[in-house]
């Protein structure tokens, strides 16, 4: 028998049901499987004791159910925050992060080892693209940090290394295993994906119904500001991405958020945020203000901490919702932006 996927994690409940019955095995197998793999989170198949040792071995023999292991950790000494840096079976590095908060803990992971996107502000596209994450990497970046923390995961950020949208299928398969009942069964609306707008899948994204928070990096109040900071905007323009995101909203009843990395001289101006209010005007959005975080690679300069004080009062004033984002896990590289796949430490 050949399998479809050498990992276990990465079988829905369906396809785990046709291959138990492949191995002759009773179609209720497949659900006490998929509980011991994402809702026990087991790891070894020592740990699957209510299934015989043979139909064990013979899973095992095409099988494997660890697609990540933990490669190193760092601990914020600022904020408690963990960045995880992991390796795939395949060898590739990537990073994923935990940061605690009162109301529970929010994990950030990555879609992508390495990013094809360009943004010339964060570390994640410095190498390019090396692979793209199977669903089953992304669900054991959560597994690994639950059981790790040994606390539960509320909140999920697809905001790690990687564009989630360049690797659409798998995040949406991920999507629908971490919400599933028989799994974390994680609220979609504890989830966000964040994109740099690419156009295309944000409207199917939209076609997928699904509760889930859409964030768009959109970092400029104009194309032409844009087009300097972000590649992909020579690919969409932002009214483009605007009617994106109010089909988005009619679609599944959700507002959007805008992610605006304040850079000095760059996109820190009064004169860029009135720009930025008369975009979002008639939208039903949030605006998260992220004070751009360092890159050594870079010289981009933060804004000065009055650039941003003005900027969030103007958009205040013009009744926007802008939050400030508070940077976790800056001392360890942890931060928006400043995750890697090349581990250097
Ligand atoms: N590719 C997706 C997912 C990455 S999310 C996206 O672009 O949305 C990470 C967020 O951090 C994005 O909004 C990204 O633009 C932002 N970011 C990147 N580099 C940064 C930096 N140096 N400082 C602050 N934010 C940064």
């Amino acid at each position: 028998m050949s399998a479809k996927y050498d990992n276990l994690l990465d079988y829905t409940l369906s396809e785990l049901t046709e291959l138990v019955n492949e191995y002759g095995e009773k179609s209720f197998r497949a659900k006490q499987l998929y509980e011991w793999l994402h809702k026990k989170l087991a790891s070894e198949y020592d740990e699957l004791t209510n299934l015989s040792k043979d139909f064990r071995k013979k899973l095992a023999e095409e099988h494997v159910i660890r697609p990540m292991q933990i490669h190193d950790k760092l601990v914020s000494k600022k904020d408690g925050t963990v960045k995880y840096i992991m390796k795939t079976s395949s060898g590739s590095i990537i990073e994923s992060v935990a940061m605690q908060y009162s109301y529970g803990m929010s994990v950030c992971i990555s879609s992508q080892a390495g990013c094809r996107m360009g943004c010339s502000f964060c570390a994640s596209t410095l190498l390019g693209l090396e692979k793209s994450l199977s669903a089953a990497e992304m669900l054991s970046q959560i597994y690994i940090i639950q059981k790790d923390m040994g606390r539960r995961v509320d909140n999920i950020v697809i905001m790690g290394i990687g564009e989630p949208f360049d690797n659409y299928e798998q995040v949406i398969k991920f999507l629908r295993m971490i919400t599933d009942e028989n799994g974390l069964n994680i609220s979609q609306r504890n989830i966000t994906v964040s994109t740099c707008g690419l156009v295309d899948k944000m409207y199917d994204f939209a076609n997928e119904h699904l509760q889930v928070t859409l964030a768009v990096s959109l970092h400029a109040p104009n194309d032409e500001i844009r087009r300097k900071i972000m590649p992909v905007a020579n690919r969409y323009s932002m009214k483009e991405i605007k009617d994106a995101c109010i089909y988005f909203t009619k679609t599944t009843g959700r507002r959007v958020t805008f992610e605006y990395t304040l850079i000095s001289g760059v996109n820190d101006s009064i004169e860029c945020a009135k720009q930025l209010a008369d975009y979002v005007k008639d939208m039903l959005c949030h605006i998260n203000l992220i004070p751009v975080n360092e890159v050594k690679e870079r010289d981009y300069e933060r804004a000065s901490t009055d650039a941003i004080v003005a900027f969030q009062k103007y958009l205040e004033k013009n009744r926007i919702n802008g939050t400030i984002r508070k940077g976790m896990g800056s001392d360890i590289e942890a931060a928006c932006g400043q995750l890697r796949r090349q581990y250097s430490i």
